[in-house]
């Protein structure tokens, strides 16, 4: 039997349910991103949101953060009070493809036509334009039931009900010691029900992106928002991105995984290729997005998240889309532009000048070990590093060590 390569998805005993439905991270992301590369475009492990300011001007942002590290919420998010007038409005959650125009922009759809989403978490207070979303016509699976045949899950209510069917068939009451839907539990859903959902979702030209946002879930080290110099730069920061692995990963808990781009497990080439198709992408169009990095999960000494996140967030994508229009100050760090306390909008948040100081400040020698991690990866990469690689890193090692011992926008 032949199988042209476009034309076959086969999958081997896959648990995991992103490979069970072949079309999605097979098809959109690492088929995609083959052909992509052949034929001069990126798809993908990208969110994709819309910005409306009170005046009616829309900015599109794309940002890629590792799985469960908050692309379904940001992509989702509803405003903070503080922000009236302002709206951000959903085209993808996951995946993106995203091609130059005849203008030299880059533009981007969302290559599915629903939501496929972690249950667990989910919850009114979470995520309200999710909830809102499953309201009917979904398929739920490894959830549990309620006697009155509605599911649940852990996270969905403060208080669990009285009585389940587990996500195995068995009989489930709060505190018998195991979980009423498994860690893992899924829903999917059409995206035309999402409350937030753009109107231009489904436009097959597409969305003109003007901001790339990279991040990962960082207890130290990562500030909460920094913007790339350049292309390269920022090429650079999002192919050294890295995450913190979490209860749900087999992975030892607080190990950092590099996930470039979190395109590690679904790059269908070469990873080292893959960084010169995205410096090539850079060279090739006329207006290149601006390149982001942000760290909701920044800690405190006690093991405090140092940032509200969710709607919160709204506060960095304001700067971030700002920032676009050269609209909004920074400060020139060893590593990037960030901003200052007064350029970010943080009325009504209560966080004070240190705690700012804590989410935002560079620590030199945590750095310089984050270098040598950074080294780690080019390692493996071999004769496929690009050689801009190596000389960013070279010249980000000489600003460090020139740098103070901890480093704060002011
Ligand atoms: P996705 O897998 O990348 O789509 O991530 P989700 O949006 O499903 O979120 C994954 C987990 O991160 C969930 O437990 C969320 O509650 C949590 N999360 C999302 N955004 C934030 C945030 O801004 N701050 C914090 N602390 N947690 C977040
Ligand atoms: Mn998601």
């Amino acid at each position: 039997m032949h199988f042209p390569e476009e034309n076959a998805i086969w999958s081997f005993g896959s648990g995991y349910g992103g490979n069970a439905l072949l079309g999605k991270k097979c098809l959109a992301l690492r088929i995609a991103s083959n052909m992509g590369r052949r034929q001069g475009w990126l798809a993908e492990h990208m969110l994709i949101l819309g910005v409306e300011s009170p005046q009616g001007k829309k900015t599109y942002v794309a940002a890629a953060f590792p799985s469960a590290c908050g692309k379904t919420n940001f992509a989702m998010m509803i405003p903070p009070a503080a922000f009236k007038g302002w709206k951000v409005t959903t085209i993808g959650d996951d995946i993106a493809w995203i091609k130059p125009d005849t203008q030299g922009r880059l533009r981007a759809i969302k290559p599915e036509y629903g939501f496929f989403g972690v249950a667990p978490g989910t919850s009114e207070k979470s995520n309200p334009n999710a909830m809102a979303t499953l309201h009917a016509n979904c398929i739920f699976t490894n959830v549990a039931l309620t006697p009155e045949g509605d599911v649940w899950w852990e996270g969905m209510t403060d208080q669990p009900p009285a009585q389940l069917t587990d996500w195995r068939g068995k009989p489930w009451t709060p505190g018998c010691g195991r979980p009423a839907a498994h860690p893992n539990a899924r829903f999917t859903v059409a995206a035309a029900q999402c409350p937030s959902i753009d109107p231009d979702w489904e436009n097959p030209a597409g969305v003109p992106i003007s901001a790339f946002v990279f991040g990962g879930r960082r207890s130290t080290t990562i500030p909460l928002v920094m913007q790339s110099f350049d292309w390269v730069d920022g090429i650079y920061m999002a192919a050294t991105l890295g995450s913190e692995t979490t209860a749900a990963a087999t992975a030892k808990v607080g190990e950092v995984r590099r996930d470039p781009m979190a395109m590690l497990p679904f790059c269908g080439y070469h990873i080292g290729d893959y960084f010169d198709h995205w410096l090539a992408m850079g060279r090739s169009i006329r207006h290149p997005p601006r390149i982001f990095c942000v760290n909701w999960f920044r800690k405190d000494a006690n093991g405090k998240f140092l940032w509200p996140g969710f709607g919160e967030n709204m506060r960095v994508l304001k700067w971030i889309v700002d920032r676009c229009e050269d609209n909004a100050g920074a400060a020139e760090s060893p590593l990037g532009w960030m901003p200052r306390h007064d350029d970010l909008e943080l009325d009504g948040l209560g966080l004070n000048a240190e705690c700012f100081a804590q989410l935002m400040g560079l620590d030199r020698d945590a750095w310089l070990r984050e270098l040598d991690l950074h080294q780690e990866l080019f390692a493996k990469l071999d004769n496929h590093l690009p050689e801009e690689f190596q000389l960013k890193r070279e010249s980000l090692l000489a600003s460090l060590q020139r740098s103070p011992a901890r480093w704060t926008a002011r």
